[in-house]
């Protein structure tokens, strides 16, 4: 017995270490990709309800070397428990600010919008309002156009705190939009106490929505509420033309997704 027991242990061992190695793989590779500037920030379009363009998602790409395009969803994770998403994050910042003041020269683009999704990580840090202040210096033309995508959650967590920084942030003219909404388990009354201007609708709300009506009530709730507080909805996941009248119909002001757009690099890109 004492020898299973040995035997047992050193398995269960090897599989641990097995997955810090694979770890510390994925960190060491992160920390070269910063160094080396491997990012990329793709940009999906966001669309009114006259299908004009208004402007865009930012949403960062991890090319690997060996293997291959990375999401996000993988490596942010990573990224948040190492603090590696400080610099990430202010990369993101200053490439979204960059691609702005570029488009500012360009009387085609300069009415067009950057959202970025913020972590709650970075959103949390004492002196995050600060660094963003340093960061943008120069951009002080343009921040107006820079819109922060955050999420319930994160909000949620000291919600004093989220409200003095997103009124600081405000005042130097960011805008926010609730992303993810619908996902969490929050309570609405906090949400009027929040200085938002957007509501995202859940992209898995909006991908049944026309064959689950429980999907499609929490969309309609959602838009009248958005109406109610006098918030812009932008509904994400908008794959199809009939996902797109529906959400119309409905009163949604915005539509992201698949069938306007899938993220990508954009033409006149130089800093990538
Ligand atoms: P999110 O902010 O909810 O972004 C929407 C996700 O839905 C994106 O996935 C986008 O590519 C995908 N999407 C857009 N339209 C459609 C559609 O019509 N159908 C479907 N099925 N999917 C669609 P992505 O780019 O893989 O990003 C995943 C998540 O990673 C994001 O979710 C966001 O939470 C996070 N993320 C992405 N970029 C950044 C970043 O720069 N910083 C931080 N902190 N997080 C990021
Ligand atoms: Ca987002
Ligand atoms: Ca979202
Ligand atoms: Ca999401």
């Amino acid at each position: 017995a004492k020898e299973e027991g040995r035997n047992r242990f050193m398995f269960f061992d090897h599989s641990i270490q097995e997955s810090i190695n694979k770890r510390l793989q994925i960190e060491t590779d992160l920390r070269l990709a910063i160094v080396r500037d491997e990012f990329e920030l793709h940009y999906q379009p966001k669309y009114n309800t006259d299908y004009k363009l208004v402007g865009y998602e930012g949403l960062i790409r991890w090319p690997h070397p060996a293997k291959g395009l990375i999401s996000p969803a993988e490596f942010i994770p990573v990224c948040e428990e190492t603090n590696l998403i400080l610099p990430i994050g202010y990369w993101v910042i200053d490439v979204a600010c960059q691609r702005l003041l570029m488009w500012q020269q360009d009387s085609t683009k300069q009415h067009l919008t950057i959202a970025i999704n913020i972590s709650n990580i970075q959103f949390k840090q004492k002196d995050f309002v600060e660094q963003f202040k340093i960061r943008t210096r120069g951009y002080e033309s343009i921040i107006h156009k820079l819109e922060f995508e955050l999420t319930e959650s994160l909000l949620m967590k000291d919600i004093q705190d989220s409200i003095e920084k997103m009124q600081q942030l405000n005042k130097l003219g960011i805008r926010f939009a609730l992303d993810d909404f619908g996902t969490g388990y929050s309570s609405l009354s906090y949400l009027k106490n929040l200085p938002l201007s957007a509501l995202k609708i859940d992209q898995s709300f909006v991908r049944d929505m026309l064959i689950d009506s429980n999907d499609a009530a929490i969309v309609k709730t959602v838009i009248a509420l958005a109406k109610t507080l006098n918030l812009q909805v932008i509904a994400e996941g908008v794959e199809n033309n009939k996902q797109a009248t529906m959400l119309k119909h409905l009163g949604c002001d915005l539509f992201q997704g698949y069938y306007f757009g899938r993220p990508s690099l954009i033409d006149d890109t130089k800093d990538e």
